[in-house]
């Protein structure tokens, strides 16, 4: 094998860019739709915030897109993640079950329900939850009484498991839904960064019963802050809505509430810049996998290190790119990580995993061999499309 070189690792990165004087970002937004229109017209109207027809219109585009029955519109995607758990009903001092390799909103929504995540390992096809080390591990942990599923060491309920797709990639969906079965768990998906991706054909965030979108300004699609629930029946649906909205109930004059509900509700601008924004999700998925692959054929030729691929039951909206470094070259992350830096390629580590938090240091958790290695060896690559040679 030949010497393992970081300076050609982060060669092979800067050949692609377009504009050696401007930095490659991680993930920026890109504006080539009828941004202006929407929004201008949002102002014009003066239907800037909780009244307008933009907000139907995103949730009625995203149902279309998705192929999901409903969607709700919300603020942000930990929002959409927080108002799926109390969906999924999980309640104080219930632990649900969730990747060590996420990003803290996925620990932190279920924190807000008074739960305890509980953090499980991830398999190196997908980047996701790893259904069978999973239900190896529940095969001792969990105990199945009455069709409810409870910690045989902390005596907790385990109410629920949320899924994630890794930077684009949909987790092996099936097996994990066999495993929640199987224990009596609702499952949730996060597919905060996954809007474009598909498993098996289907639209990921269409298998659960809820499922949470993320539009945050560094996702494949913005409406600059924002997310969404996706769901599969009209009452959750509806009881999302009502949730997200104060939990007013309608009437003319009289301000009358019926549950403690969250002021979650996505202004009509932002709506209408994520209208916009939808229009060219598609452009922006093919525009992503474009990368993807001029990724590989860059890499292809280095040893030490491989470009993640989507597994075959999978297309992936390739939201952000994936370096693995074998476990031989781990060592030479943090040199590759400060080489592209300085060169205005602006690679990035891994999440710190979940259990390392101070917050989150004592949670229950299964051994996380894989999670941790992936911690060690994982560089996301700056995968903004618009800043690729030759593209635009
Ligand atoms: C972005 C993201 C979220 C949260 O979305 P916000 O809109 O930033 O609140 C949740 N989970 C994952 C995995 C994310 O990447």
């Amino acid at each position: 094998m030949e010497a393992f070189d970081p300076k050609q690792i982060v060669d092979c990165m800067d050949a692609l860019r377009s504009d050696r004087d401007r930095p490659w970002s991680l993930h920026e937004p890109h504006f080539g739709g009828n941004e202006w229109q929407y929004v201008r017209d949002c102002i014009d109207g003066g239907w800037v915030s909780s009244v307008g027809k933009y907000v139907d219109r995103l949730e009625a585009s995203l149902a279309e897109y998705t192929g999901a029955p409903h969607a709700v519109a919300v603020v942000n995607g930990t929002a959409a993640l927080h108002v799926c758990l109390i969906l999924a009903n999980v309640q104080r001092g219930d632990e649900v079950l969730v990747p060590a390799l996420t990003f803290v909103a996925t620990a932190n929504a279920v924190k807000y329900c008074g739960a305890t995540p509980h953090f499980v390992d991830s398999s190196t096809g997908t980047l996701g939850i790893d259904p069978e080390r999973l239900d190896a591990y529940l095969r001792d942990t969990a105990l199945v009484k009455g069709g409810e599923c409870f910690n045989r060491g902390t005596g907790a309920r385990i109410r629920a498991l949320v899924a994630m797709h890794t930077f684009g990639h949909p987790v092996n969906i099936d097996p994990l839904m066999e495993v929640c079965e199987r224990y009596g768990l609702c499952f949730v998906e996060d597919a905060a960064e996954s809007l474009g991706s598909r498993y098996k054909g289907r639209h990921a965030g269409t298998f659960a019963d809820v499922s949470a979108l993320s539009f945050n300004g560094n996702k494949i699609m913005t409406t600059g802050g924002g997310g969404a629930i996706l769901a599969k029946d009209s009452a959750v649906a509806k009881r999302a809505k009502h949730l997200t909205t104060t939990a007013r109930v309608a009437h003319r004059w009289s301000f009358l509430h019926d549950a403690v509900g969250f002021n979650y509700r996505m202004p009509n601008i932002n709506a209408a810049l994520g209208c916009a924004q939808l229009e060219q999700v598609p452009r922006f998925v093919e525009a992503q996998r474009a990368l993807a692959d001029r990724y590989r054929q860059a890499f292809a030729a280095v040893s030490g290190a491989r470009v993640f691929q989507e597994p075959a039951f999978a297309k992936s909206n390739y939201w952000l790119n994936v370096l693995l470094l074998d476990e031989a070259s781990a060592a030479y992350r943090d040199e590759i990580l400060a080489l592209s830096n300085e060169r205005g390629l602006m690679t990035r580590p891994v999440w710190t995993l979940m259990h390392r938090l101070p917050m989150y240091r004592e949670c229950p958790r299964m051994e996380l061999p894989t999670a941790e290695s992936l911690e060690a060896r994982l560089i996301n690559l700056p995968s903004t499309p618009h800043l690729v040679q030759g593209d635009g």
